[in-house]
């Protein structure tokens, strides 16, 4: 059941993921919790849509982009979360390490969602919640610098420009 000691604790906070393509805007409310029925994310943080000639913005998810993101009381989040979660779901992706292109598992499921791990059984792992907060904290302060990086690193790195031309072949 630590996972869904995770989710309840991530519904304390701000959601700091990557935002899903659709979302024009995002406004955190704290203490106002939302859950997703698509994606299952539990977080303050409203994603918004902007309709042309309208004054009102559609709300969406900001992981998934789903409409089915509603607010939800803590009872709410609690019996939501309480579900039986499978994190069994993963797939072999190509990984850059330092040596070259290595294949890895991206978890679909659980805690680790989203994350690129070198063994399947790292996906079910508990998230240890002080060194989660402390890259909180860590983003927060070098997130500009991060993405200028990570974005130079996408262009000139072979390792790296390897592993996107492996992927895509392998999606097909
Ligand atoms: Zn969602």
């Amino acid at each position: 059941m630590r996972l869904n000691e995770f989710n309840i604790n991530e519904a304390e906070g701000e959601y700091t993921g990557v935002y899903h393509q659709t979302v024009d805007l995002v406004r955190d409310t704290p203490g106002e919790y939302n859950y997703c029925y698509n994606c299952k994310l539990v977080s303050t943080t409203l994603g918004e849509i902007e309709v042309e000639d309208q004054d009102e913005t559609t709300v969406v998810c900001p992981r998934c982009g789903s409409e089915a993101y509603f607010e939800a009381s803590d009872e709410e989040i609690k019996d939501f979360v309480d579900e039986d979660v499978v994190v069994d779901e993963h797939e072999l992706v190509w990984a850059k390490t330092k040596k070259g292109p290595t294949m890895k598992w991206r978890c679909l499921s659980g805690p680790r969602k989203g994350r690129v791990v070198p063994k399947v059984i790292d996906c079910s792992e508990p998230i240890d919640v002080a060194q989660r907060a402390r890259m909180k904290v860590t983003r927060a302060r070098t997130k500009i610098r991060q993405a200028r990086k990570a974005k130079k690193t996408k262009r000139v790195n072979p390792t790296s420009r390897l592993v996107r031309m492996l992927n895509k072949i392998k999606k097909r």
